[in-house]
């Protein structure tokens, strides 16, 4: 029961982070842009970054410690 609640709201902080960073990523699109900081930790994201990867909401350190911990 209560494991069943802990990963409905687990499933919810995901999905409203997700919702966040769709918009997020719209908008910047929209703005014809890539972001400037990452939206985690709000470190600078660099030009090369943005470049190779212009929807880019994070830095490298973030994205790599998102997509490890995805696993
Ligand atoms: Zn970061």
């Amino acid at each position: 029961m209560a494991d069943d609640a802990d990963h409905a709201a687990h499933q919810a902080d995901l999905t409203e982070v997700g919702l966040m960073e769709a918009v997020a990523g719209i908008r910047d699109q929209l703005a014809g842009t890539g972001r400037a900081v990452c939206g985690d930790c709000g470190a600078p994201i660099p030009a090369r970054r943005r470049d190779a990867y212009p929807a880019a909401v994070r830095c490298i350190g973030c994205q790599q410690h998102l997509e490890r911990r995805d696993l």
